[in-house]
């Protein structure tokens, strides 16, 4: 008999009712005692180690689990605070921790970015002047605990060296190899312990090796796992990669570790070639990772069966691990409570639990044959024919538009230069006209009502007038600061992409699906699990509202189609591609619907493209050719006359400006204030010759900027575009500012293009 391995490479930390969040929380606001806080704690680490154990998984990840955020774990195991913090050297103290993630008085926190490409954000490393020693042994630390509390001798987890040092800051490139020889010792003790303590398995996750590295870095991590392994020949080290096929096939399946981990979903393709191509190393374990640790949705079993009866011709069965493609901290923890969902849609759901048990089913299936797990294996596939075959998904004039794709206009009916003047005539703006970005305070007022009108405790009608009241106050409010062209304020709306979701088809709410963001801040993101459709118009009434208001231009306020792509949970039985061309489609329908209300300037936002970016450069060409296809599909119908603005939050642009170009919108505005120098940098090279406005003040700090200070920052800018196409307006929307330092901020912003104006 065979004996291939289950194995989990990590688990979400959160807890199925969110008890981690909660405990973390009460704690930073002193409702719980530090010795209270860390029992609370432990509880539910060892939970989420029992839920595993229980679940039949062989080789269980311990030291995954976070106080916050893993790569800050790494980070403060080595002592590496940044001076602005308070530490003595020795086990940084929970305190410093949490100061360093979250700020404190005097120290701002550090920066957080995102962890490759998934909506989990880490704690970015400061190597600034840094002298790592070793703290305290945290995989060892969780081994210890594991065996002790509950007798599994579980697989420890460390982030890499070379990943974390690439994902750390306040270095230079020439330093790496300094920076190797400051941290490999610790590295070595830290293995040598564990080796010392009878641990069997050690994952080393290096999901930086899925990126294009030189010839250098790779040896670099040559040389990084040989010393690693030659200090502890005994332990059986995995290498783990995910998110993506590993560059360098050839040299990283020949390190000198006892597993590879490869992702055998979002890198099926290429690492499958690789290894038909190159073989597999016979002295070595392939970990499979097959469950995808990414989606929500159910493996097909039958389908990874086959593909590992093929593998097995090359990896015996006896060779393999299997694994989720990814940790699991990406997915929500059980879908016991989605009580509320429709059952096919229910049925076909895994979420981290489920998937451990889906890896015990294909483990049972390889060792005993098909016939031992035969029920599970038949009911996999019901529910996964049964929504494929459901309704939801066979929506024929959706998937026929997509079909004829080329049938649908993606094109304006003419070229910017005669959209401009036709819209220049018809609104007369003035010279750097001023707006917003969509989104006025969601005050606690604000929210309050729409808790009451969805508890039922007011009508739909008492809760339309509250919105009503609300932006006719901030058309008075904007007409009174002298904007030029004036926004609704999005009072009706939760969530930018929620909103929409909500009034669209083809999408589903979970009622517990959380996954951690950053922090103990967790997302319930949409499920798109049907052919996506429009219904009914869903910002029409509010944005006419608005605009009988008013005699100035109302821009309305969509969401695109790739934000609430990539901000959703999407099926994965049809492409990213295609359900974006669906979204698209529909929300063309919104953007028509709209323009016929005489809504003549529309803003169709998308803040989330950029981070859509596949891991690998070579693919990025492809992500955007139809990530602006299907912006434009969503905006090419109307008038030459009418205005589409577009929105993102971000201003690394050099390397996509091809594409932003090529979204054709008529006014883009973009996030600049945090690194204006930068930006308009990359403007000198690269022109860019729509409308623009750069986004002239921070909104994510309450400080209101001065005039001089936003007078500086256009001037600056203007330089570099060409004045007549400049907009002035914040970095994003307002709807967490207050109320009092919107109104004056926005008063500087009106004033500061009235002191330019009156100068030129
Ligand atoms: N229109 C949205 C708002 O103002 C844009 C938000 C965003 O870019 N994230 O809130
Ligand atoms: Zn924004």
């Amino acid at each position: 008999m065979c004996a291939l391995l289950s194995s989990n490479l990590g688990y979400p930390r959160i807890g199925e009712n969110r008890e981690w969040k909660k405990a973390l929380e009460a704690f930073w606001a002193g409702k719980l005692e530090e010795g209270e806080f860390t029992q609370q704690i432990e509880a539910i680490r060892l939970n989420n180690l029992r839920v595993q154990q229980q679940k039949g998984i062989d080789l269980i990840p311990v030291g995954d689990f976070s106080l916050y955020d893993h790569v800050l774990d790494t980070a403060t195991m080595f002592g590496i605070v940044p001076k602005r913090f308070p530490y003595e050297g020795g086990e940084v103290p929970l305190s410093t921790y949490y100061a360093m993630a979250r700020g404190s008085q005097g120290a701002t926190a550090c920066e957080m970015t995102k962890w490759f490409n998934t909506n989990y954000h880490y704690i970015v490393p400061e190597l600034q002047d840094v002298q790592p020693q070793l703290t305290i042994n945290k995989p060892l630390q969780a081994y210890r605990e594991a065996k002790l509390q509950l007798g599994i001798q579980g697989k420890p987890v460390l982030l890499g060296l070379f990943t974390f040092l690439k994902l750390a800051k306040g270095y230079q490139p020439a330093e790496i190899d300094q920076l190797i020889s400051a941290f490999l010792p610790l590295y070595v003790r830290i293995v040598t312990e564990l080796e010392e303590e009878g641990v069997e398995w050690l994952q080393i996750d290096e999901p930086i090796l899925v990126q294009s590295l030189s010839d250098a870095d790779i040896s670099r991590v040559s040389s990084i796992i040989a010393t690693l392994t030659a200090a502890a020949p005994k332990l059986k080290i995995v290498l783990q990669t995910y998110f993506d096929a590993v560059e360098h096939y050839q040299a990283i399946s020949q390190l000198p570790v006892h597993v590879i981990g490869l992702d055998f979903v979002h890198g099926f393709e290429l690492n499958w070639k690789n290894i038909q191509t190159y073989g597999f190393p016979e002295n070595k374990l392939l970990g499979v990772g097959l469950v995808d640790g990414r989606n929500i949705w159910q493996s097909d079993l039958q389908t990874q069966l086959e593909f590992l009866d093929h593998l097995s011709a090359i990896v015996p069965y006896e060779r393999m691990l299997l694994q989720p493609s990814s940790s699991l901290l990406h997915v929500p923890v059980s879908k016991r409570k989605e009580t509320k969902l429709a059952p096919v849609l229910r049925d076909a759901l895994a979420f981290a639990e489920e998937k451990l048990a889906e890896l015990t089913i294909l483990s049972k299936a390889t060792q005993h044959g098909q016939d031992f797990v035969q029920l599970e294996l038949d009911m996999n596939q019901t529910v996964i024919t049964k929504l494929n075959a459901s309704s939801y998904r066979n929506k024929p004039e959706v998937q026929l538009a997509v079909a004829n794709l080329q049938q649908q206009p993606s094109t304006r009916n003419s070229d910017f230069a005669s959209r401009r003047s036709l819209q220049a005539a018809k609104w007369q703006l003035p010279f750097l006209p001023t707006t917003t970005i969509g989104s006025f305070p969601q005050t606690t007022e604000v929210r309050n009502a729409r808790k009451n009108w969805r508890s039922g405790e007011w009508t739909p009608a008492q809760y339309e007038a509250f919105i009503q009241e609300q932006i006719s106050e901030w058309i008075l409010l904007q007409e009174k600061l002298g904007l030029d062209v004036l926004v609704h304020g999005e009072f009706e709306r939760t969530d930018m992409v929620e909103f929409f979701g909500e009034k669209l088809d083809g999408f589903a709410f979970t009622s517990n699906g959380w996954v951690q963001s950053y922090g103990s801040r967790c997302v319930k993101p949409p499920v798109i699990f049907g052919d996506v459709s429009f219904v009914q118009e869903m910002t029409v009434k509010e944005t006419k509202y608005a605009q009988s208001l008013t005699s100035k231009p109302v821009k309305g306020m969509l969401t695109g189609p790739i934000t609430i792509l990539n901000w959703s949970f999407v099926r994965s039985d049809i492409t990213r591609e295609q359900v974006a061309y669906q979204i698209a489609l529909a929300l063309r329908q919104e953007v028509e619907a709209l323009e016929q209300a005489g809504i003549e300037m529309i803003q169709v936002d998308e803040p989330a493209l950029r981070e859509g970016l596949p891991l690998k450069k070579k693919d990025w060409q492809a992500y955007l050719d139809w990530a602006v296809l299907a912006f434009r599909l969503s905006t090419s119908t109307v008038k030459d006359g009418t205005q589409i603005h577009t929105h993102m939050c971000y201003c690394e642009f050099h390397d996509i400006i091809d594409a932003i170009r090529a979204l054709d919108a008529d006014v883009i505005s973009i996030e600049t204030s945090r690194s204006h120098g930068e930006l308009i940098h990359s403007f000198e090279e690269h022109v860019y010759d729509q409308g623009i406005g750069l986004g002239v003040y921070d909104i994510h700090s309450p400080r209101v900027p001065s005039v001089t200070e936003m007078v500086e920052m256009i001037d600056r800018a203007l330089q570099v575009l060409e004045p007549e196409l400049f907009w002035i307006n914040p970095d994003c929307g307002l709807k967490t500012r207050g109320k009092q330092e919107t109104i004056s901020a926005l008063e500087v912003m009106v004033e500061a293009a009235k002191r330019i104006r009156a100068s030129r």
